[in-house]
């Protein structure tokens, strides 16, 4: 982005008022609303955590997880999420959020991310076009039409047709004037020994891999001839694609998953479309067997419940099983679906109908106790028992959460008929009191016992109420500290820039003690509520007025007696005596006058009236 084009600052403005981050995150993160908040889980693929400690302020557009420290704003949640650069992240959310950007400078050049997506769009549209070009009667069509696709649903995945011949895709391209080696590259072209380039997808129905934030990834192939080598290809991994971080059908499905609260996983593309085309839409294929890590992770945004549905045959078993490690450490809650033996969810719902797949996913059982069952049956006897209850507790081993681990044990105690004292003592052995203090390595959010706190959160909620303490240096009124410092630097903040920016003023406070101490301040502790702000800091201010007030006195009364010490040791002077015997009278008439009204009465002009001049002079 060196290349001096950028985007106006006004649209960016506008941009960031229009944005709702609690919409945003919400495609990403389970949101609970707390208060004037919202709460979840960290979304963020390498803080795994069981205990919310992510809070979204929509009001004020930023975030902060007390747990891995990240806070920001939408673009920098997008730009880290989804690994965009700043202005990626700001023209997806232009896009989203339907925004026009306005630009300056000279006309950027392409970077070959974006070129990169272009031919991909590109390839899409041709696949997409060709396939609704052919005549209906065509071998492709009638293909689909045996799977049970309508025409509706191949529109809504955008499923397209790579043609027989092996320039359809290169033809395109080079007429468009795209980078033909950048199609190599991301795996749309082969290319031959003397350099030719030809497509890389021929004569196959044609899926494409598209990002939860909307841009594509690929596309993956089904063979429409018997006679090719392989009858599904994925799209080749490069810059642009990684096998590991994606889940076919998930940008499509999130809300559906999200919604049924569980995520059904199946092994391939036909088996997600032949679901999906039936109703079942709370679906994603893993295109593959092994769920990785980062597979787990995107679920997990969206539900915590994950039924695996792969093909009823030894190897779809076998991966079913291999599964159950990682889920279980990853603290979700997996099932298994019983398939009859040698049928796929696509050959279930094509002999007995779409109500039987949905009745064998409704009966997914345990992951652990598919694991144990299907186990026992190949090992078998007395010696197997033993062997299956090895592998169990060693998986066991893994499960982070207490409760998870209880429960498994349980189960595992039961169907391997093993007393359940024998699986807790052997886990006994994991060091549970090192693994507990590493998950409470979050901040305590402070509660509003304090009323420096109470009046810095109510001063982040009404910008007004800011350049009023401003105006009445009520800092002064707040004894040194963190507390002191934040209030200072909100203050400041606004008279500089004449507006609070939460975004720009966390940045500034960035490796300051004052930087905590804000953040916890704009994600207040759940049980404030979301109090009138101008009641909160009235209230607050009554309380630090009263203290000040206090405190000066006590701080007098020892001056005086240090001063009549000094008196009578004869090297002290009497005006200075006399200076703060004036000065301890005031307060008191003010501590006298403060008493007559009881908290809460005084408005805050003439709490700070009262105490002026009085304190901190
Ligand atoms: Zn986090």
């Amino acid at each position: 982005m060196s290349t001096g084009r950028y985007i106006e600052r006004e649209s960016l403005l506008r941009l960031r008022s229009i944005i709702d981050l609690a919409d945003l995150v919400g495609d990403y993160a389970k949101l609970k609303r707390v208060g004037s908040n919202f709460q979840a889980t960290c979304p963020f693929p390498d803080h795994a955590e069981s205990k919310p400690s992510f809070y979204v302020n929509s009001e004020k557009g930023v975030y902060t997880c007390f747990g891995c420290n990240r806070h920001g704003d939408a673009i920098s949640f997008l730009m880290e999420m989804e690994g965009l650069t700043f202005n990626e992240a700001v023209v997806n959310l232009a896009q989203r959020y339907q925004v026009e950007l306005v630009y300056r400078g000279n006309p950027e050049q392409d970077t070959r991310p974006r070129q990169a997506l272009r031919i991909l769009e590109e390839a899409k549209t041709a696949y997409h076009s060709a396939l609704l070009e052919l005549p209906r009667d065509h071998e492709v069509w009638a293909y689909t039409r045996r799977r049970g696709l309508s025409e509706e649903v191949i529109r809504e995945l955008q499923l397209g047709y790579a043609p027989e011949g092996w320039q359809y895709l290169v033809e395109r391209l080079r007429a468009l004037r795209l980078d033909l080696d950048l199609a190599v590259e991301i795996g749309l072209l082969g290319q031959g020994q003397q350099g030719r380039v030809y497509d890389f997808l021929r004569h196959r129905l044609v899926f494409p891999l598209v990002r939860l934030s909307g841009s594509l990834l690929g596309f993956g192939g089904r063979a429409l001839s018997a006679e090719v080598d392989q009858k599904y290809v994925n799209p080749r991994e490069s810059f642009v694609y990684q096998k590991r971080e994606h889940l076919y059908g998930l940008h499509l499905t999130r809300h559906h998953v999200k919604a049924a609260n569980c995520c059904v996983v199946v092994e391939g593309y036909m088996d997600f479309v032949s679901l999906y085309a039936r109703g079942v839409k709370n679906v994603v294929a893993a295109l593959g067997t092994a769920l990785t890590a980062q597979q787990l992770e995107l679920i997990r945004r969206f539900t915590d419940k994950v039924v695996l549905c792969f093909d009823g045959d030894r190897a779809g078993v076998r991966s079913m099983e291999r599964n159950l490690p990682p889920i279980l450490q990853k603290g979700l809650q997996g099932f298994a679906v019983d398939l009859p033996d040698g049928e796929d969810p696509d050959s279930v719902i094509l002999k007995h109908g779409q109500g039987e797949m949905v009745r064998l996913i409704e009966r997914a059982r345990p992951l652990l106790a598919f694991y144990i069952d299907h186990r026992l049956n190949e090992e078998g006897g007395a010696y197997g028992r033993n062997t299956v209850a090895r592998e169990v507790l060693k998986i066991l081993r893994e499960v982070p959460s207490r409760i998870d681990r209880k429960l498994a044990v349980e189960q595992a105690g039961r169907m391997l008929d093993i007393p359940e004292s024998f699986f807790s003592a052997e886990l006994g052995l994991v060091p549970e009191v090192a693994r507990r203090r590493k998950e409470r390595t979050t901040d305590v959010v402070p509660g509003n016992a304090e009323p420096e706190i109470g009046l810095l959160q109510a001063l982040l909620q009404d910008e007004e109420l800011v350049f009023e303490a401003g105006d009445l240096e009520l800092v002064e009124l707040v004894e040194a500290g963190p507390v002191h410092g934040a209030l200072e630097r909100l203050v400041r903040h606004a008279a500089e820039h004449e507006a609070v920016d939460a975004k720009v003023l966390l940045d500034e406070a960035e490796g300051t003690p004052e930087q905590a101490v804000l953040r916890a301040a704009l994600f207040p502790d759940q049980r404030l509520g979301s109090s009138d702000p101008r009641q909160l800091y009235r209230a607050c201010l009554d309380l630090l007025v009263r203290r000040a007030v206090e405190r000066h006195f006590a701080e007098l009364n020892r001056e005086v007696a240090r001063s009549l010490s000094a008196r009578e040791q004869e090297d002290g002077t009497t005006s200075e005596l006399k200076n703060l015997l004036e000065r301890q009278g005031e307060l008191r008439r003010c501590m006298a006058r403060l008493k007559e009204r009881p908290p809460g009465e005084l408005e805050v002009r003439e709490l700070v009236g009262l105490v002026r001049g009085v304190v901190g002079a």
